[in-house]
């Protein structure tokens, strides 16, 4: 993880242009510049210039920054605005008693003793053996989840699979700007890696997706679930008719086996809801005292859910999948693709 004053030169290829402020999910609602990207990059100059200090205020700039990534999409400097963010709230981090209570609860509470008291309950499915083996990287959905989805879809690949007992993958703790326990659960992660002789991890969720590869691992592929179907040429053909749209996660590489999987799928129909590409709301910190700018967020997705006319929406993101079953209220499913895919296609 590299500093904020490491960060200088890209910071300074900024040329104000704007761009970035037509496709913040979060300017559209504020009008604010200090909470896109343009405007957090003039205080985070001023914060490496020393003409600035680190305050609660700058942080509420960098705390609604959803981390979606779509400005960076679109500016012509190629500023990846998402770890520039994550360096300044290290800083802030740093010097900040509450949000390292808040880290250390969250730790301890959510992501240490919770999500393993939930994987007490999760079943362990066993693998058939063959040549080829991968590892399961399940993160805290794979953990509350069980593995029974991925061993079945890659056992039909001809693909054996390992299911280590894995942490979180680290993501909370990045945007958080927590960087010691951020590099902790890296570390415990690569001594699994080291144990198995394996040369590639599978995933299902996009963010845990997105942080393994960001550890740069040599000789180590991170691949998701749905690459391995596409490349197979599974058609997977349904027990019965569905409706389904889709919420295409921030963090996902890989869509177009996604979407490949959506249109190749017998007795499916997919429908693609408007926006199905923007931030679900939940990215980053989702804060209780940022709930205006939240919940707008928040509505969009589900009008445009509704509108979509599915009563099924799928996802490839835990947090993605909290968000939107949060605000469903019974009008539609939220479902793990892979789940759904597990539960109602037919076995081979
Ligand atoms: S799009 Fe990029 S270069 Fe343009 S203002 Fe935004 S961050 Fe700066
Ligand atoms: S990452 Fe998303 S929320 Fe943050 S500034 Fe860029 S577009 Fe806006």
């Amino acid at each position: 993880m590299k500093t904020l004053a490491e960060y200088k030169e890209e910071i300074h290829s900024c040329s104000k242009c704007g761009i970035c402020q037509s496709v913040c999910p979060v300017y559209k609602i504020t009008g604010n510049d200090c909470t896109v990207s343009r405007g957090q990059f003039i205080m985070l100059k001023g914060l490496i210039k020393g003409d600035l200090k680190m305050s609660p205020k700058i942080n509420r700039y960098l705390d609604l920054c959803l981390k979606c990534g779509a400005c960076s999409k679109f500016c012509p400097s190629g500023i990846d605005v998402v770890d520039i963010i994550a360096s300044a709230k290290a800083e802030y981090f740093k010097t900040s008693r509450l949000e390292k209570i808040i880290s250390s609860v969250q730790k301890t509470f959510i992501f240490n003793f919770g999500v393993n008291l939930l994987g007490l309950f999760a079943r362990k499915f066993k693998s058939k053996k063959f040549d080829k083996k991968v590892i399961y990287f399940g993160g805290c959905s794979g953990k509350m989840k069980g593995n029974k989805a991925v061993v079945k879809i890659l056992n039909s690949c001809g693909v054996e699979v390992i299911t280590p007992d894995f942490q979180c993958c680290g993501i909370p703790f990045y945007v958080r700007g927590d960087k010691e326990s951020y590099e902790s659960y890296k570390k415990s992660f690569e001594e699994i890696v080291q144990k198995y002789d394996v040369k590639e991890i599978v995933t299902t969720c996009a963010s845990c997706e997105k942080t393994l590869k960001s550890y740069k691992i040599e000789g180590l592929e991170i691949k998701n679930i749905f690459e391995y179907i596409r490349e197979k040429e599974l058609k997977p053909i349904l027990k019965k008719r569905f409706k389904v749209t889709f919420h295409k996660p921030c963090n996902i590489d890989n869509f177009e086996d996604i979407e490949w999987i959506l249109k190749n799928t017998e007795n499916l129909e997919y429908i693609e809801m408007e926006n199905y590409d923007k931030c679900c709301g939940l990215n980053g910190i989702a804060k209780i005292s940022e709930y205006k700018v939240m919940s707008e967020i928040f509505k969009a997705k589900h009008k445009d859910i509704v509108n979509s006319g599915a009563r099924i929406v799928l996802t490839s993101c835990l947090g993605c999948e909290a968000a939107l079953r949060l605000f469903s209220f019974g009008k539609y499913r939220v479902m793990d693709f892979a789940e759904f895919l597990n539960k109602y296609a037919k076995p081979d």
